[in-house]
């Protein structure tokens, strides 16, 4: 059995280990019951057929879901995942996080996912467009610039982002950018929105780490998932001092004690169908050796529950900042916390990528593109104010940066909820 088969044996279910750190907030907050229920409820949650005709002239049907957990604070924000992993739980967990993220993050957008359950990696590029094309249709009435604004997840990029953004300006017969972020440059994409999220994770990490008296250039740090966050992650970390001791993909792990070079490796991934298999200078461990490697800085920027109750006490990084949506299970929060170790959450560590779709998102409704240092300026500052907010937060409510994240999000969602009122 492969490593990543083993982690997903374990896999707990991502909408309880949502709720299960929603609770404890709520508690913490002294959230009203009527208010929990009106938090905890996903607004909105769409499934769809979507029949396709593949290239050999067969007809497929896929299932796609889109989830709006909450729209108090803005319009809801959120990509779309491609993936066989792809269940309305998952979508419905993914969707939460996404109003806490923006909340988190001081971004005026509430919180969307959507997903469709395919291998984009075995389809045609023909293939996936008419996929792409056919949901879009179906989302018609779900989305919009000033209703929801779907963006990249896994599985999914700048390329996808074009299909939906022309099928879904074909529809309403004008041409509307603002209505999916993550776009390529030259068709109203953001400058800086490929790297933001790494980006993001990079400055959470170097914020953590002044937090922690810890030294860029005596640290080192292991870095789970090569994708478009895990290697910026890794490349942008690298750049700040940090020797990276070990990188992965699905492959499985690649180590080396004095440090791997990360350009390297990207070139290498590049040139070898995204993929890292044989890279030379390293030796080959598993995802789940590389997740209990001794180093300081631990960025899981995979998936969902690679460190859970199962491994958890094996774990030796002092700091640990979530790249990907929830790859830390509740499981295993209270025993990272009693061993001291600072987990920088998802919701905090990863919201670089949407904070720059946000910046795309007023970009397009202004007709006036930033420059890519004000773009990372922005960014890096908002961050940075986020971090220190969660970080008071926890001093404050003495608890993890998770649920400081967590009581942050909800308060302000509350008071939002409050404030309108209507209910
Ligand atoms: N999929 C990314 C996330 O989970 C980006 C979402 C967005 O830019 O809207 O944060």
């Amino acid at each position: 059995m492969s490593a990543n088969a083993e982690i997903q044996k374990v896999a707990e279910n991502p909408f309880d280990s949502m709720m299960s750190r929603f609770d404890i907030a709520a508690k913490i907050l002294n959230l009203d019951a009527g208010l929990y229920n009106v938090l905890k409820s996903p607004a909105k949650q769409v499934i769809v057929s979507l029949p396709v005709t593949m290239d050999d002239g067969r007809i497929e049907v896929f299932e796609g879901f889109r989830v709006v957990h909450n729209i108090n604070l803005g319009p809801a924000k959120g990509g779309i995942r491609y993936s066989m992993d792809v269940h309305l739980d998952e979508v419905k967990a993914l969707a939460a996080w996404m109003t806490w993220k923006c909340a988190v993050s001081n971004i005026p957008f509430g919180g969307g996912k959507g997903g469709i359950k395919c291998d984009p990696r075995s389809m045609s590029a023909g293939e996936v467009e008419r996929l792409t094309r056919a949901y879009t249709r179906a989302m018609i009435d779900v989305f919009g610039p000033e209703k929801d604004i779907p963006a990249p997840d896994m599985g999914t990029g700048p390329r996808e982002m074009a299909w939906l953004m022309d099928q879904y300006s074909k529809l309403v017969g004008y041409s509307s950018p603002a209505v999916v972020t993550g776009k390529p440059l030259v068709m109203g994409g953001s400058k800086g929105r490929v790297e933001a999220t790494g980006r993001g994770v990079m400055v959470a990490t170097r914020s953590a780490m002044l937090k922690m008296g810890l030294n860029p250039f005596k640290s080192t740090c292991a870095v789970q998932g090569f994708g478009n966050v895990g290697s910026i992650s890794a490349k942008l970390i690298e750049q700040q001092g940090l020797k990276i001791l070990a990188i992965s993909d699905v492959t499985g792990g690649y180590y080396n004690p004095n440090g791997i070079n990360v350009d390297e490796a990207i070139a290498y991934s590049k040139a070898n169908k995204g993929q890292l298999d044989g890279f030379p200078g390293a030796e080959k461990i598993t995802n789940e050796q590389l997740l209990e490697l001794d180093v300081d800085v631990l960025v899981p920027a995979a998936m969902e529950d690679q460190i859970t109750k199962h491994n958890a006490a094996r774990i030796k990084a002092k700091l640990i900042v979530e790249g990907a949506n929830g790859p830390v299970s509740a499981s295993a929060d209270d025993i990272l916390h009693e061993k001291g170790i600072m987990v920088v959450p998802d919701i905090l560590a990863n919201a670089g990528g949407v904070t720059v779709s946000y910046f795309e998102w007023v970009q397009n409704r202004l007709g006036y593109f930033w420059t890519e240092e004000r773009v990372n300026r922005r960014a890096d500052r908002n961050m940075k104010e986020s971090f220190e907010q969660v970080y008071q937060a926890s001093l404050q409510h003495n608890c993890s940066m998770r649920i400081a994240a967590y009581v942050v999000a909800i308060d302000k969602v509350a008071q939002v909820t409050l404030l309108r009122g209507g209910i």
